[in-house]
């Protein structure tokens, strides 16, 4: 490819609605253009990658034993309704209509659609393991679209599906997903970490998230390097509770406290810890308004609440919500509380002699000792962990990370197939319920994680695996005709040696071909200037760590080609 040719629009500027490196450098790099929020156009260097990507995957996914196919965007409601989906989905979903009035919507994953077909085509258990997989684009009308390709509303997705006869094949098919996953990204050059993941209503110990480790990650991650591999989502994160020191309980009373509507505030004015009250936070869900308690210095985990409460929305609670309930923002307190469903923290129920609001204002109550005061209806993990907890499983302090995640591996075990009635006849003829499990990678947003973690001043370093060309040969003087000879002679040599290669062929000035390939970040640039031209050799840089060697002539293809294999 000639850099003359190549539709890569560059820019000077930093687009100012760009807020994360990727999006910014993508923009600025001519790899993508917006057609609207969270919706773009892919130009020919980003689907380069994009098609690397997809290759790397393919090919694990293949030699895991999945078979492509394709399924439709558009998708039929009833397939939605049966399982509850088309409802569940909300305003995530795209929906359209057809001429005759009919319902559909844009596939935003395809548990549905696999789920339906292959329940009248598979019929016996000698047709199990099955896995399915397709890569295609996926709709999502997500609140929040951002982040450039990272939060798309149009996006690419790799999805595979398992059908096994019975959890322990799940397992297998899982543990062939978990692998794979890890190649893939391996391959692609990232720095990543499998965590767990909250399985959600489906429970059980299902899911694991690949992370690619990055600051402008959206994913907050807990890990452990004291000798345990434990790592999770801090959604997931399991907290054991914390015991309180052995205390006498002391008689409940009723303080007046002005003013003090923070755990901060309450704590300074009683002369106490922030450890020693315990926090209310109120949430309205579908089952109504809930309230959370938590040690005053630990924060809640709102999806641990969900689940302990098994509501599908919540949200914070407004101020006629909390009114409603008959208590005071700022001073509520499980203590006389009506119509709410009180979820407590393990850890409180271990404190003694606490301070927690008494529902009107400017009061609380002191020497609240849980169990004996009140009685939560629920009582569970729903502590969010912080950096410095200890690990769940040997105890050592947690280090915290962020992570864009760029895949997902869920064991989904009947929850599609039995609504969705696929079953199979057994080896005794008996009927039984597919298991099934659900893999997705989000191949648009792996190549905006590769730019999070790959970048410096001047621009993107693509790992060489997914870089869109693998060198730029530069002519440093374009006008002057050995140089541009000799930059003619390597491109070919180079691209007949099965490199990717572009030959910057503009007549620009040497600094500002040297920019655009720091930019667009080939993994190697080689220069052919005046002093090539006269010693008839190669300058040949790497963009990852800025090494520069020169080679011979005779020598400068082989030795390119040995330079890439060592990236
Ligand atoms: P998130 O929690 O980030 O919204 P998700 O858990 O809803 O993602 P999955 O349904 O697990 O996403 O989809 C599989 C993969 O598709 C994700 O791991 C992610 O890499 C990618 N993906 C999901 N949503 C988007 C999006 N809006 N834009 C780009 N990629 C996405
Ligand atoms: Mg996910």
């Amino acid at each position: 490819m000639r850099t003359s040719k190549l539709y890569a629009p560059t820019l000077r500027e930093t687009p100012a609605e760009a807020e994360v490196i990727s999006h910014q450098l993508m923009l600025r790099a001519g790899f993508i253009r917006k057609a609207a929020g969270g919706i773009y156009n892919y130009l020919p260097l980003a689907w380069r990658v994009l098609k690397k990507i997809e290759r790397i995957v393919r090919e694990e996914m293949d030699a895991a034993g999945g078979q492509e196919l394709l399924l439709p965007i558009v998708l039929p409601a009833e397939m939605w309704q049966e399982t509850g989906r088309w409802d569940v989905y909300g305003d995530e979903m795209f929906r359209l209509k057809d001429r005759h009035g009919r319902d559909f919507c844009l596939g935003p994953t395809h548990e549905e659609m696999i789920t339906t077909l292959i329940r009248d085509e598979v019929r016996s258990y000698r047709q199990l393991p099955l896995l399915l997989y397709q890569i295609q684009n996926k709709f999502r009308d997500e609140r929040r679209p951002r982040f450039g390709l990272m939060r798309g509303r149009e996006f690419i997705m790799k999805d595979l599906y398992s059908f096994d006869r019975d959890e322990a094949g799940l397992d297998i098919s899982y543990k062939k997903m978990y692998d794979a996953y890890s190649n893939v990204f391996t391959r692609c050059g990232l720095t990543f970490r499998p965590v767990e993941a909250d399985p959600g209503a489906i429970g059980g110990k299902g899911s694991h998230e690949f992370m690619v480790i990055a600051e402008a990650g959206e994913a907050g991650i807990v890990y452990c390097d004291g000798g345990c591999d434990y790592a999770a989502n801090v959604e997931k994160a399991e907290l054991h509770p914390i015991a309180a020191p052995a205390a006498a309980p002391l008689a409940l009373e009723l303080k007046d406290t002005p003013g003090t509507k923070t755990i901060a505030a309450v704590a300074d004015f009683l002369g106490l810890p922030a450890d020693r009250t315990v926090k209310t936070l109120a949430y309205a869900t579908d089952k109504g308004l809930v309230i959370a308690l938590v040690r005053g210095d630990h924060e809640v985990n709102e999806i641990k609440v969900q689940n302990a409460v098994g509501c599908i929305a919540l949200e914070m609670a407004d101020e006629a919500a909390i009114a409603a309930a008959g208590t005071s923002p700022g001073f509520m307190g499980p203590i006389g509380i009506k119509n709410a469903i009180v979820v407590a923290d393990n850890t409180v129920m271990k404190m003694a002699n606490t301070v927690v609001g008494a529902n009107q204002g400017d009061r609380h109550y002191v020497n609240v000792n849980p169990g004996r005061d009140f009685t939560p209806d629920i009582v569970a993990d729903i502590r969010l962990i912080q950096e410095g907890d200890p690990c769940p499983r040997c105890g050592t302090p947690v280090k915290a990370a962020r992570g864009i995640e760029v895949g997902q591996v869920f064991k989904l075990y009947t929850k599609y197939s039995r609504k969705l009635n696929a079953t199979y006849l057994d080896e005794n003829g008996q009927e039984q319920v597919m298991v099934m499990g659900t893999y997705g990678i989000g191949i648009s947003r792996t190549m905006a994680a590769a730019i999070e973690q790959n970048n410096d001043a001047n621009g993107i370093i693509w790992p060489a695996a997914i870089a869109p060309f693998q060198a730029v040969v530069i002519p440093v003087n374009n006008a002057d005709p050995g140089q541009r000879e000799l930059a003619e002679r390597m491109y070919a040599d180079l691209t007949a040696a099965g490199l990717e290669t572009v030959l910057d062929d503009r007549d620009e000035r040497a600094g500002v071909k040297f920019k655009d390939a720091d930019l667009i970040g080939y993994p190697l640039k080689v220069t052919v200037g005046a002093k090539a031209v006269a010693e008839q050799r190669v300058e040949v840089k790497t963009r990852r760590g800025g090494e520069t060697h020169f080679f011979p002539l005779a020598e400068a293809t082989a030795a390119v080609k040995d330079l890439l294999a060592k990236l």
